[in-house]
């Protein structure tokens, strides 16, 4: 067998356990592996799970919940909502994860705020800051995000941890890595230790430039047999 790394642990003819090893290997020690479990059933976050892999990403809630209650006698498994979220969902959504890497305006920080303190709750946010032109994406204006400054500690109960980023399709691995050091610049121009960025296709990019959370789904778990 190669060394660990990702090529090695190629998707093909490699297991679950390898390429999680691989990627334990290839990242630094201050990127955290967010296995992105949606579109594949709670059976394969079982198995990741007994991997020792603890953090999941989710995308839409319903899909979400029947994982979670699939899983309910694993009650240590750390569960983070990545999609987009509704203002009616916003509930069940604080609910069911300790991390929201998808707040994409103020208006559903506001409401996430009044609801964590209603039910008690204390999660910790991301604001997700579209850098680049990108019609297929929502997210905050990175002007927006920079004039809110001191008033991020506002939004208490709820903690905002960081940024969270997507990058466009089709932009070259030099764009994308820019794209990745401006996150990176803003989140640490706020004193933001968290930066979501990097997922299958452009991992390394994001973790060049700083990140400290991965999302990665296909080249973990292969393709999504269920389509989201
Ligand atoms: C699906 C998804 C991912 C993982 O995508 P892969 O390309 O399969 O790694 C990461 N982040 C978000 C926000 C997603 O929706």
């Amino acid at each position: 067998m190669a060394e660990a790394s990702p090529e090695a642990a190629d998707l093909v003819g490699s297991s679950l356990e390898q390429r999680l090893e691989a990627f334990q290997a290839a990242l630094p020690a201050t990127t955290r592996l967010l296995a992105v479990s949606k579109g594949h059933p709670a059976d394969l976050v079982r198995q990741a799970a007994a991997l020792g892999q603890r953090s999941f990403g989710e995308s839409r809630l319903q899909e979400a919940i029947a994982k979670q209650e699939a899983l309910a006698d694993l009650p240590d498994l750390d569960w983070h909502f990545i999609g987009r979220l509704q203002a009616n969902k916003a509930r069940a959504v604080l609910r069911r994860f300790g991390t929201i890497h998808s707040v994409d305006s103020l208006e559903l920080a506001w409401r996430l705020q009044r609801i964590a303190a209603e039910e008690g709750l204390a999660p910790g946010i991301l604001l997700q800051v579209k850098f680049r032109p990108d019609p297929a994406k929502t997210g905050f204006d990175p002007a927006e995000v920079r004039a809110l400054g001191a008033d991020l500690g506002h939004l208490q109960p709820l903690r905002c941890l960081g940024l969270m980023t997507i990058a466009p399709l089709g932009l070259t691995p030099e764009a994308r890595l820019a794209l990745f050091r401006d996150c990176r610049a803003l989140a640490d121009a706020l004193g933001l230790h968290d930066c979501s960025m990097g997922m299958s296709g452009d991992w390394r990019e994001a973790v060049t430039a700083g990140s400290t959370w991965v999302r990665l789904g296909s080249v973990l778990f292969g393709s999504r047999p269920i389509q989201p």
